[in-house]
Parts: C-alpha cells; sequence; structure tokens
C-alpha cells in the first residue's frame, strides 16, 4: 500500500504523545497521511510546574487555551502535520475525573450527545479518507471519562462515516484500534522502575500506571524505537502536564514511568495478517 492514512482521536492534548507517541512520529516520518483529531482542550488537567500554577482550572479556562499551545509544539516533535480539535476548539470541554462536578458542564464532553460528536467525527473522516482508525477501549484506557466517551464516539463514526443515511460520499475505514496496554509490559517496567526511578515515585502496582490490557486482546506491536526521541520532545512540549528526566517521565501523581517507543493496540474491526500464536502484528497498515 503506497497510499496510507491513519487517523488518531484522543481525549486530551498530552495522550497522543504519552500513548501514541512514537507511532504518529514513525507513520508520519514514513510519509504515511497522518491526522490527530483531539476531543477536549484538557482544561481541567493538573498543573505540575509552580510558575504555571496561575494557569490551572479558572473561569476563562486559560489552561485550555495554554494547552492549545503544548499541543502545537507537540505536533512539530511528531511530524504531524494535520490537527483538529472535535467540532473545533472549545466545542467540548473536559469532564474531569469521574464523578467531578465538571462532569455536569455544559459542555463537557462526557455529557455530550455521542450521535452529534460521531457525526462531526464522521465528517473528519470522510474529509480525510483514513485506512485506519485508531482510540481507546471500551474502558476509556485508565477510565477517565472522556477517554470513554472518545472510545463510543470513534466506533459510532467508524459506522457512521461508511452510511449512506449521511449527506455525502461515504468512507470506510478499514481497520479500527483500541490503544493497548499490556499487562506484562508494565510489569516488566515496574521491575525496572523499582530498581532507579530518577527522583519520582516508583510505581507499586500495575494500575499505579494503567488498567492493563489481558494479553489476549492485545494483537498489534508497533517497534517505533527510532522514533524515541520525537515522542520524548512530544512529551516535553505539554509542560503543564509531564515532567521529563532522562528516559523517565511522570504525571501529577508522581510516579515514575518510562518513556516507551514500543507501543501496543488492539485490532478492533478489519482484516489481519496470519499471526502464530504469541506473536504480533507489527504494522497498523497490515492486511490492507
Ligand atoms: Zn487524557
Amino acid at each position: 500500500m503506497t497510499d496510507r492514512r491513519l487517523m488518531m482521536v484522543h481525549a486530551h492534548p498530552d495522550d497522543e504523545s504519552i500513548v501514541t507517541g512514537a507511532t504518529l512520529a514513525k507513520y508520519a516520518a514514513e510519509g504515511a497521511g497522518v491526522t490527530l483529531v483531539t476531543c477536549t482542550l484538557g482544561e481541567e488537567g493538573e498543573v505540575i510546574p509552580d510558575d504555571l500554577a496561575h494557569l490551572a482550572s479558572d473561569r476563562e479556562d486559560t489552561l485550555g487555551e495554554h494547552r492549545i499551545g503544548e499541543l502545537d509544539k507537540a505536533c512539530l516533535a511528531l511530524g504531524v502535520r494535520d490537527h483538529r480539535f472535535l467540532g473545533g476548539p472549545g466545542r467540548y470541554r473536559d469532564s474531569g475525573m469521574m464523578g467531578a462536578p465538571t462532569n455536569e458542564h455544559p459542555r463537557a464532553f462526557w455529557g455530550a450527545d455521542v450521535e452529534e460528536a460521531a457525526t462531526l467525527l464522521a465528517q473528519v473522516i470522510r474529509e480525510v479518507r483514513p485506512h485506519v482508525l485508531v482510540s481507546y477501549d471500551e474502558h476509556g484506557g485508565y477510565g477517565h471519562p472522556d477517554h470513554v466517551q472518545a472510545h463510543r464516539v470513534a466506533r459510532r463514526a467508524f459506522l457512521r462515516a461508511g452510511e449512506r443515511s449521511m449527506p455525502g460520499t461515504p468512507w470506510q475505514v478499514r481497520k479500527l484500534y483500541a490503544i493497548a496496554q499490556p499487562v506484562s509490559r508494565i510489569e516488566e517496567s515496574i521491575a525496572r522502575l523499582r530498581e532507579e526511578s530518577g527522583s519520582f515515585t516508583p510505581p507499586a502496582r500495575v494500575s499505579d500506571i494503567a488498567r492493563g490490557t489481558p494479553e489476549t486482546a492485545v494483537t498489534t506491536r508497533v517497534d517505533a524505537t527510532d522514533h524515541w526521541a520525537a515522542k520524548a520532545l512530544a512529551m516535553r512540549a505539554h509542560a503543564t502536564q509531564i515532567t521529563v528526566e532522562g528516559e523517565r517521565f511522570a504525571l501529577s501523581n508522581d510516579i515514575a514511568q518510562e518513556i516507551d517507543a514500543v507501543e501496543y493496540f488492539t485490532l478492533l474491526v478489519g482484516p489481519t495478517q496470519r499471526i502464530q500464536h504469541g506473536e504480533y502484528e507489527t504494522d497498523l497498515f497490515a492486511g490492507l
């Protein structure tokens, strides 16, 4: 396949870099069309650096404005040239953690009409015509309401874009993926981090880092080691949310994590190469 197009749908600015930065950089460097759709501005993110504390959640959503700039820098580092916010910047607002009062904000993504948001995303899909669409699993990775909602919206838009009932020319995306974080990889990483976690707190258990994807659900392993530096640079761009220290990073919880340029996925819909037991598909476009 020579003309390859990939679209990723993420909940907040920084998610694209943390969990898929190396994959985005790899396909962009290979000349594939790469589109990033971010659903919110991350207005409820916790600001880490003291000198940026004044940006923290306020009435004017200054943080959201600031994070647009951080995301621009991250996209530059990753080589992602096509970036959009779902429905335009500020259409949907960061819902905050599950159960927080901000879940009820009139523009909270968590409260968005899935059909309406999926139609907006389907319009972008029809314009860009990606072969591969990537978002989260039904648990939304670690369970943030905006990640769960991004999964629902992406899954619905995947179908909606191909439907004749929607005005315009239908486009059928060939493969739909969810981002995966295999439990075994997290456990290996924790063992290393407990030896040496720099100035961050070492993680004690898998749930300190992620929910973790069961091995049986992981289908695809993208080795983008050559693009590790681009991923690290993109993560540094999200200075309000991420502290990077060498090959480690931490979010506002200060728990150490490794910057890893091998990223994993679960194929939800679409053809796959016949893979032997215990082996992974190694390319998101495999079988197309
Ligand atoms: Zn997020």
